[in-house]
């Protein structure tokens, strides 16, 4: 690891002064120790956001509730509210890893972490992620892969809350400079389905301050199915919420994870199942049209079954 400093912040401004151009946020550390260990990333200087005022509540609201960047995995799976309201996010935060990791995570950390991709993390291979010229993954080992994108790197977002979030419709405010901008799910990742060197829309020194989640009487699930039980991430997941108004679904969205650079959702699945009474054949019909442009790599075909089976349990859920 190279040598750094470290400095605490104690506003969001003095933060993203401190940061600069060479330095960067440390909230839980999961992710970027990680990376400084293999230098992949050189900070010269660590910013700790943790003590940024505010920033660790769960907000209730009648209209939306408000989860600051620094609130733990662990206290999103534990909270009785949250887990009444929005079930898929506590679902999704309860597979976050492990019970260590979840304990020292963050909202915020887990949002912004980077890809997990095997050539991405050695340090001495130099992807197109990097700003090489070549993705080792293409035509590599390809297993844990994208079936979906929109460039050249096939490294898909591993975010548990990522996924749940976009189901739920939640808006990210991050600091921008002077700004506050307030962002969908699909605006925090767009700009990695379009960049390879991308992990999602941030620049280096924004910085998540809040989630906010409306509240919309949606029913809400998630599931994932991963290699191991525990200390592992998603190789597919699944979000979904809607409505259900006497007996039809309204208003429903379903997101895709670990198959894509961003939470994959398709429009058309929406319309799809605006209106109508949740059957197993309707969520099958919805799994195929979510999954209809997958193109799988020599690899990792096995996911598209998965993911597909996956949106089924999940909307039937839904209903449970
Ligand atoms: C074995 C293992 C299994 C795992 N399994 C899963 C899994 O199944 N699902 C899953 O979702 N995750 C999984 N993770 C990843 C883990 O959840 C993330 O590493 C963790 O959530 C990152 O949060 P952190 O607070 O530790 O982030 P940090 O490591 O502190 O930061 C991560 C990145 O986010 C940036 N950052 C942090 N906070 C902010 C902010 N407020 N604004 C802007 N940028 C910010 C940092 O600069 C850094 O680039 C796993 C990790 C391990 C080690
Ligand atoms: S998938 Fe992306 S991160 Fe992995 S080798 Fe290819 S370019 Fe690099």
């Amino acid at each position: 690891m190279k040598a750094f400093q470290y400095a605490t912040a104690l506003t969001p401004a003095n933060a993203r002064e401190l940061a600069g151009d060479r330095g960067c946020y440390i909230a839980g550390g999961n992710d970027l120790l990680g990376l400084m260990k293999e230098y992949i990333a050189e900070p010269d200087l660590l910013v700790n956001i943790k003590s940024l005022p505010g920033l660790n509540r769960i907000t209730p609201g009648a209209e939306r509730w408000i989860l600051g960047a620094n609130v733990k995995v662990a206290e999103i799976e534990a909270h009785p509210g949250l887990k009444q309201k929005f079930p898929a996010l506590t679902e999704a935060a309860a597979e976050v890893g492990s019970p260590q990791i979840r304990n020292v995570a963050t909202l915020g950390g887990n949002l912004a972490q980077h890809s997990r991709c095997w050539y991405f993390r050695q340090r001495d291979v130099f992807c197109l992620k990097k700003g090489g010229d070549t993705c080792f993954a293409r035509n590599g080992e390809n297993k844990y892969h994208s079936l979906f994108t929109g460039n050249t790197c096939i490294s898909p977002v591993v975010s548990n809350l990522a996924v749940a979030l976009g189901a739920l419709e939640a808006t990210v405010v991050v600091q921008r400079e002077d700004e506050l901008a307030r962002w969908s799910i699909d605006e925090l990742y767009a700009k990695a389905w379009d960049n390879p060197t991308a992990h999602h829309s941030l620049a280096s020194n924004d910085l998540i301050l809040q989630v906010e989640i409306p509240v919309a009487e949606r029913r809400s699930s998630y599931l994932q199915t991963s290699e191991k039980s525990q200390f592992d991430w998603a190789l597919a997941s699944c979000a979904a919420s809607a409505k259900i108004i006497g007996g039809k679904l309204a208003a429903a969205r379903v997101v895709l994870g670990a198959v894509s650079p961003v939470p994959y959702q398709v429009k058309a699945v929406g319309k799809l199942l605006e209106g109508r009474e949740l059957s197993a054949g309707l969520a099958e019909e919805a799994a195929d049209l979510l999954l209809k442009k997958a193109t799988p790599l020599e690899h990792n075909a096995y996911k598209v079954p998965l993911a597909k089976a996956l949106v089924q349990r999940t909307l039937m859920k839904l209903g449970a």
